[in-house]
């Protein structure tokens, strides 16, 4: 479900005209559908409500302080991966005891400020992010609770950059490896043990791969409690795919069911780091067509959208569906929608069947709530785009377009 439908032959975000905003914001700019975040967060949340759990949405994924504002106050904590997406969830108001900090390369100052904030858990994926946390911690004079990371060694089937749970993967611990990994955590006077994690990848579009990751973790788990270490906590990380394009993803329904199956009488307090089907399919990225061209191969139309704003179509050769926000009649044609970017892999579509588009119109890429505004880049000194959450019949700018300024911000100017 999303609230970007066309309504009077245009489309509207909730009770908003998309060619509103791009008037009077610019383009590009993305815009996101407050009603649409919270009916994904409580449609993920609430078939979870009778087991003990914490949603906590995957800052990454979107990570405007309003966005996380948004889950803060419909319960949700968060997964952060870095001390910046700290930083933001602390301005959003969310509860530190939501708080779960995963990631394969922690510095130092990162685990300062995130003992220092008190977060629920860190999500340890090595022996010497072990050793190194529990230093802090005794510095500080606090106990870092701590899940390790296990790599559950399944297939998500998703594309290759978006698998984290392979023998290969740079993410967790061999299951093998994690016995020992806890055997010396609980030496560890600055570490308390306090649950067990995995994360196997994003884009996944079936349960299958979650409920062999989730059976191997809990026989895992078992030996532990053989071992006398008790966990609390199973972190069965985020990744549940959304719809781009034909892809059938489980519901979050279906999704519950399976995970409550396996784990509701395991006696842990279940955590999710949902982001994608949170905020995927409550955002679009506005554009303007700035100049159909054709060469002797191929149709473009060249807006004023890039790579760097949205990147997923060049990184992962993402489907992303694209619709004229005011369609016009006429023959359909195959075109390239590319972007003023200085690369051949500037694309958000390729060989696309699109109605006419002439040079002004507006075109929406859809399913851009996720991964789109938050891996943005200044590319060919390109401003970063304004962001706009519309909330039934009004919106607001919660992140300005980037000024030219805001490009040479921190550079040393030029001696003379
Ligand atoms: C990226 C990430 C997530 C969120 O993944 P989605 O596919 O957006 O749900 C959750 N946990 C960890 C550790 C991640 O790296």
């Amino acid at each position: 479900m999303h609230l970007f439908e066309y309504k009077n032959g245009e489309i509207y975000c909730e009770g908003v005209r998309l060619a509103r905003i791009a008037a009077e914001v610019g383009t590009p700019v993305y815009v996101y559908s407050a009603g649409t975040l919270a009916h994904h967060f409580n449609a993920f949340d609430s078939p979870f409500s009778g087991v003990p759990h914490i949603t906590c949405y995957s800052v990454k994924s979107n990570s405007n302080v309003s966005v996380i504002r948004l889950f803060a106050g419909l319960g949700s904590g968060v997964d952060i991966v870095s001390g910046g997406e700290l930083f933001r969830a602390l301005k959003a108001g969310v509860d530190p005891q939501k708080i779960v900090f995963s990631g394969v390369g922690k510095q130092r100052p990162e685990m300062d400020a995130a003992l220092a904030a008190g977060i629920l858990m860190f999500n340890v994926e090595s022996h010497d992010e072990l050793v190194a946390l529990d230093a802090a911690a005794r510095a500080a004079g606090k106990r870092a609770r701590i899940s390790l990371r296990v790599n559950p060694d399944v297939d998500p089937a998703t594309h290759p950059y978006l698998a984290t749970g392979l023998k290969k993967s740079k993410f967790g611990i061999p299951i093998a490896k994690a016995f020992d990994g806890y055997l010396h955590a609980k030496t560890l006077p600055g570490i308390e043990i306090a649950g067990i994690d995995c994360h196997i990848g994003s884009q996944v579009t079936s349960v299958e791969p979650f409920v062999d990751a989730i059976r191997k973790v809990l026989v895992f788990t078992r030996r532990l409690s053989d071992a006398a270490i008790a966990l609390q906590y199973f972190d069965i990380g985020g990744g549940l795919g959304i719809t781009y394009d034909e892809e059938k993803p489980p519901h979050p329904v279906e999704y519950a069911g399976e995970v409550i199956r396996e784990l509701a009488d395991s006696g842990f307090k279940i955590i999710f780091e949902p982001g994608r089907v949170i905020v995927g399919n409550a955002g679009v990225l506005v554009t303007r067509a700035l100049y159909p061209k054709e060469n002797e191969a191929k149709r473009f139309v060249v807006v004023d959208a890039a790579m760097n704003d949205l990147i997923r179509p060049s990184l992962y050769g993402a489907f992303h569906a694209i619709k004229p926000v005011v369609p016009r009649d006429g023959a359909q044609a195959m075109v390239d929608v590319v972007g003023p970017v200085c690369e051949s892999g500037d694309f958000l579509a390729q060989d696309r069947l699109m109605p006419p588009v002439e040079r002004g119109d507006l075109l929406a890429v859809m399913s851009a709530g996720a991964y789109g505004f938050s891996m943005a880049s200044n590319y060919n000194s390109r401003p970063r785009p304004a962001e706009v959450l519309v909330e039934g019949d009004t919106y607001r700018v919660i992140r300005e377009r980037e000024t030219l300024e805001d490009l040479v911000r921190g550079e040393t100017p030029p001696q003379v």
